[in-house]
């Protein structure tokens, strides 16, 4: 094996991946994060199923998943008169031999770097780095430069260099210098989480409102067992024009809850009150609806991207994180097909740009929330019953599209063999 590394830059939920899965197959490398401390950062944020497949052949399992969030039963969309417009169940309860766990993202994060740390020790991961351009080395391989807290530089050399470093990447930057600036398409999200008590299954993720505005919500955590209280995730949305761009500095932002409040104000069913909701958060977070358009590759030579910093994608599929885990995995089968090798990135590019780059314009499409916006299509959102709107069989289909397009499509799944062979190890004469 090359004593070179493999350069992870990178440290979120698609760098620790990719670095648990090298030490799982034997592949050194190092994982180089901007941020000066790992925080518990973020609300809530769904594991598919192909991704918690992943991550217990990772050795990552429900004892582990349960500690950071809980199993999701149910997914359904309501609209504004409570009635239903479609649920489906999630997990083994749809038929997946693995479940879908909705995660508070910090905690699921801190539980990634644990395990890395645990695993391949606290140096693997180099805090307060940030990688700020690479070069390809004549002789293979690859050079990054790296910024570190004290404003010092170094050049570190690798083998490869995963750019695992989210929507702003400065990987993709260097690799695509004519890409478009962040795309906006007129969604404001407003997110939070409130102490509250579960509705529906006890584990639902619950779509309520129309095409322009609405409330998703989701508990995060098992009930407390003395008030029979869980975390629920909340995310508030309205579309507004965006036809002069967006006009704040940054993308995220913590606000008051009384700046958007008065969209939901008189949002209260006999079971559910969403203004209250809202107001007894402990925090709320203001972030535009954001994207990136599609390149054409995510591979430079030995260079390729990962996670966000190749796709990142409105999160109407929830499916940005475990998009992450599964391109990880992508990534360690090619190695291990094609050892550490620029041929094992273009295996990876193959398998999955294309696919994800549409996934990508279907997410912005609305994804699953596209059953919305044919409901407003065909009666305006006003309905009795929605089988007189849509027909079971047509909204059944809508949603099977939808899976199969992000790669958790119940029978395809479960037939699958493992991405990774159970053993795998890279061999030493694969290595460069
Ligand atoms: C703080 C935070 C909070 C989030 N909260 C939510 C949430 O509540 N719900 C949700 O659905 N999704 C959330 N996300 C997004 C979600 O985690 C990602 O879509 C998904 O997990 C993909 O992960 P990623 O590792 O590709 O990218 P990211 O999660 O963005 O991770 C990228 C990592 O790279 C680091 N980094 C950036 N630039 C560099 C560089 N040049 N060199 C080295 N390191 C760099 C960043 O500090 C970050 O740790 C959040 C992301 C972040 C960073």
């Amino acid at each position: 094996m090359s004593e070179s590394p493999v350069l992870i830059a990178g440290g979120g939920i698609g760098g620790l991946a990719t670095a648990l899965t090298l030490h799982q197959i034997g592949v050194p490398c190092i994982v180089f994060e901007a941020s000066r401390e790992m925080r518990p950062l973020g609300v809530g944020i769904n594991m598919q199923p192909n991704a918690v497949r992943e991550l217990y052949d990772l050795g990552i399992g429900e004892a582990d998943l349960d500690r950071v969030g809980l199993r999701a039963r149910e997914w359904a969309l309501v609209g504004l008169n409570g009635n239903d417009i479609y649920s489906e169940p999630r997990g083994p309860l749809a038929g997946y031999n693995w479940p879908q766990y909705a995660v508070h993202r910090g905690r699921f994060h801190m539980l990634l770097h644990d395990k890395v740390v645990e695993r391949m020790g606290r140096q693997a991961v180099l805090l307060g780095s940030r990688v700020t351009a690479y070069r390809n080395l004549p002789s293979g391989g690859v050079s990054a430069r790296i910024e570190h807290s004290d404003g010092s530089t170094s050049d570190v050399e690798g083998a490869l260099l995963v750019g695992a470093d989210g929507i702003h990447s400065a990987v993709r930057a260097q690799m695509h210098p004519a890409q478009p600036p962040i795309h906006w398409g007129g969604a404001i999200m407003w997110r939070g989480t409130t102490w509250g008590r579960p509705i529906r299954s006890g584990s639902s993720f619950v779509g309520l409102g129309t095409h322009r505005q609405r409330m998703v919500f989701y508990p995060i955590s098992h009930p407390d067992p003395k008030t029979g209280l869980s975390i629920i995730n909340w995310i508030a949305e309205v579309t507004m024009d965006n036809t002069e761009g967006w006009k704040q500095s940054g993308w995220f932002r913590e606000v008051s809850t009384a700046e958007f409040l008065h969209h939901f104000e008189d949002w209260i069913w006999d079971w559910l009150d969403v203004p209250a909701l809202i107001r007894q958060a402990d925090s709320a977070f203001e972030n535009p609806m954001i994207d990136r358009d599609p390149v054409p590759t995510w591979v430079d030579g030995p260079v390729a991207l990962l996670g966000d910093a190749a796709h990142a994608m409105y999160p109407t599929g929830s499916n940005g994180g475990s998009q992450a885990i599964v391109d990880a995995r992508v990534l360690g089968a090619s190695i291990n097909e094609y050892g550490v090798t620029p041929a094992a990135l273009t295996a990876y590019d193959q398998k999955l740009c294309g696919p994800i780059s549409q996934l990508i314009l279907r997410n912005r499409g609305a994804g699953p929330f596209g059953l919305l916006n044919m409901v407003d299509e065909r009666c305006g959102g006003t309905f009795d019953n929605i089988d007189d709107v849509i027909s079971p069989k047509e909204r059944m289909e809508f949603m099977a599209g939808y899976k199969a397009a992000a790669g958790f499509a119940i029978e395809n799944l479960n037939k699958a063999p493992r991405t990774i062979p159970e053993g795998a190890r890279v061999r030493i004469a694969q290595a460069v």
